[in-house]
């Protein structure tokens, strides 16, 4: 059975904490591997090989970190293919969202190659007579990411690119669920010339990522996974004086106006909420249909569902694969169970026409759900899509706003001035307007509000490289010492 290490000081180093965890095809349940699980001294061991790295990193020049990164952008290029295979044995989705996954990772490698640029501080002269002052930003030291089961690849890739542009050293604690894609990515990182002990690979459990959140050489964690989880990292992490960026879960809605185009909208509901089996922060979970075009847009997302081929991720031509666990496929179903209950009208029935083997949930289709039953309080993570009828734009975007979530939103409308006002309306991060997944592009910023976010910076993009790196303002003059004396007043710029 295949056994997934460590990756310290560039190489694999097996764990002997005795702890491990099994890993499994989620297309059919069977076990696949075995995950190290790291021990308190394993974790310090990647911290020290960081910490000891750190200096000559931080040290090497710009273009040739930015000629490191333009290396592993062809490396991970090349193996695209490989990436998505190693990331759908273990996640789960199909084969053509795990090469979407890789592409939109590899974005993020391609704009931290632009480090040279992104790192320019600014320049004033003459600030005061013969004074000029500038700013300068520098890496912080050994960073940390602790990333979720549902971004294998990409996550990790928001995080370490620009980390490492910077002239951070990194210690990546990935999901445990789906350990094996970034001991391949370690791998592409050496060969494309990382010096060994810059990036690092510990796999593990709570026991890893709480030592990673007290351990005095760790200078910041970025964390994406679930609220509660988010909210734990970012008060542990910085009452022990850590810079942190925790994103957490998500309640996607997308608001249907009367006069939106019927079968775009199907369309875009369909394929964000059952894209991935719904495992995405950024699916559409809840769709806000305007009354006057409710029982027809429930209709066109009810008929476009039975299309959808569900199997396992490595079958060619399979468009929804299972869910990450046979414990998540549970909670799944529960709340189809609970939304029955509760009231709502189960119009697609997901726990139905399953296969004997795997994880898999059915695309589901709940309609007049309501605040207060949990399908539509809790973030479900799974392939079901809830309809909660309003009256119209304003009862739409109350709706929204009274959500503790804030990742991401949009709306579907032909009225470019009720779109210009939600923009302006909505207390959520990221929005789409007839985009249902609005997931920014690299030279943007990723990131929500409220209790999808726990810190106050962004991930990736201009964000992310002031997260890794802290500003350093430079005063200086060269004087003439034909003009030196003393003078005690407060110094003045006029
Ligand atoms: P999770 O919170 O269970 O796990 C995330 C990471 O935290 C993993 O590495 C895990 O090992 C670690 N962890 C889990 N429990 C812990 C504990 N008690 N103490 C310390 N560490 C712990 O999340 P998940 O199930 O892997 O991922 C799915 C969640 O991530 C969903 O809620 C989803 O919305 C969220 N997510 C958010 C974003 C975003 O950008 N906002 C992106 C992707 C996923």
């Amino acid at each position: 059975m295949n056994r997934i290490s460590h990756w310290i000081d560039g190489n694999v180093v097996a764990s002997t904490s005795g702890n491990t965890a099994p890993v499994y095809d989620p297309a059919t349940g069977e076990q696949s591997g075995t995950v190290d699980l790291a021990s308190v001294a394993e974790v310090d061991m990647a911290v020290a090989t960081a910490k000891a790295a750190f200096p000559e990193w931080r040290s090497t020049s710009l273009s040739r970190r930015a000629e490191i990164l333009f290396r592993l952008r062809e490396l991970v290029d090349a193996n695209r293919k490989e990436i998505a295979r190693l990331l759908t044995a273990e996640h789960g989705k199909v084969l053509s969202d795990s090469l979407g996954e890789v592409a939109r990772g590899l974005e993020n490698i391609e704009f931290a190659c632009g480090i040279p640029q992104l790192i320019k501080g600014e320049y004033s002269e003459q600030a005061s007579s013969g004074v000029d002052v500038y700013s300068i930003r520098q890496p912080l030291g050994v960073v940390a990411g602790i990333t979720p089961f549902n971004f294998p690849a990409m996550v990790p890739m928001w995080m370490f690119a620009n980390a490492l542009a910077c002239g951070n050293t990194f210690v990546l604690k990935p999901s445990e669920k789906d350990p094996s894609v970034n001991m391949f990515v370690a791998e592409l990182l050496a060969k494309a010339g990382m010096p060994a002990g810059v990036f690092n690979v510990v796999q593990g459990d709570k026991v890893a990522v709480d030592r990673l959140l007290e351990h005095d050489d760790i200078a910041a964690v970025s964390f994406v996974g679930s609220t509660p989880i988010a909210q734990y990292i970012y008060e542990t992490g910085t009452k022990h004086g850590k810079r942190v960026q925790a994103l957490g879960g998500a309640k996607n809605h997308m608001l249907v106006l009367n006069d939106a185009d019927l079968d775009m909208a199907a369309d875009a509901a369909v394929s964000a909420a059952y894209g991935s089996a719904g495992e995405r922060c950024m699916a559409v979970s809840v769709v806000l249909a305007a009354d006057e075009i409710a029982d027809d847009l429930v209709s066109k997302v009810a008929e476009r569902i039975p299309s959808i081929k569900v199997g396992a991720g490595y079958d060619d031509g399979n468009e929804m694969g299972p869910l990450i666990t046979g414990e998540h496929r549970d909670k799944v179903k529960g709340y189809i169970d609970g939304a029955a209950d509760s009231g709502a009208t189960v119009v697609v029935d997901g726990r139905e026409g399953l296969p004997a083997e795997g994880y898999f949930v059915n695309p589901t289709l709940l309609d007049r759900v309501e605040p207060g039953m949990a399908c539509y309080d809790d973030e479900i993570f799974g392939p079901v899509l809830s309809v909660k009828r309003v009256s119209g734009y304003q009862d739409g975007l109350d709706t929204i706003n009274a959500s503790p979530y804030a990742n991401g939103t949009a709306i579907f409308t032909r009225d470019g001035g009720a779109a210009r006002q939600f923009q302006f309306d909505v207390q959520v991060g990221m929005v789409g307007i007839n985009v249902p997944v609005p997931v920014p592009v690299s030279y943007y910023s990723f990131g929500g509000w409220k209790a999808s976010l726990f810190g106050d910076t962004h991930m990736y993009g201009p964000e992310g490289i002031n997260f890794y790196t802290q500003g350093k303002v430079i005063t200086s003059r060269w004087p003439d010492p034909a003009t030196s004396s003393v003078n005690l007043g407060f110094p003045e710029t006029r």
